[in-house]
């Protein structure tokens, strides 16, 4: 299991391999260079619920009304599907990432549009905070084609 996801493709589209792309940054043996690498180590933490990961890169003064079980128990409940990156730009010390995190919430097919913020806070980069867009979630039903685009039956594709 651990080697075929090392060797798939990372789940933060970057069309690297996970070994190549976040998963150095889960193994805590590189550090993210720029908010954009963050938040994207971040996501693909949440679709395998390595949720220490994502308490951990939270800033110092987030993390307390983060707790790691309640990470671990949105992670656990969601399928997620796609990530889109739609803008991403920093200084040296704050940054902004705006994405669309795309996952499935028992039948619901739902969508997280962020504009978050990052800082570095000892030299590392953290995730802030956010500014969240209103979307709708889309009913799934068994036999309707899987909004992730995979061309399948959802009841063959992200169904749980
Ligand atoms: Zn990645
Ligand atoms: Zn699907």
């Amino acid at each position: 299991m651990m080697t075929s996801l090392t060797q798939s493709l990372c789940l933060c589209n970057s069309q690297l391999s996970y070994a190549d792309c976040c998963e150095k940054l889960h193994l805590g043996s590189t550090q993210a260079t720029s908010p954009e690498q963050l938040m994207r180590s971040r996501y693909v933490a949440y679709a395998l619920n390595n949720a220490s990961y994502v308490y951990q890169t939270y800033a110092q003064e987030k993390q307390a009304e983060n707790p790691i079980t309640e990470i671990a128990d949105f992670a656990g409940s969601c399928r997620f599907s796609n990530l889109n990156v739609i803008s991403s730009e920093h200084d040296s010390n704050t940054g902004i990432v705006e994405f669309c995190a795309s996952y499935f919430y028992q039948n619901l097919y739902c969508q997280l549009h962020e504009k978050s913020r990052f800082i570095k806070e000892d030299g590392l980069w953290r995730y802030l905070d956010g500014e969240i867009f209103p979307t709708t979630d889309i009913k799934v039903a068994r036999n309707d084609e899987c909004p992730c685009g995979s061309g399948k039956k959802y009841k063959k594709c992200h169904s749980n």
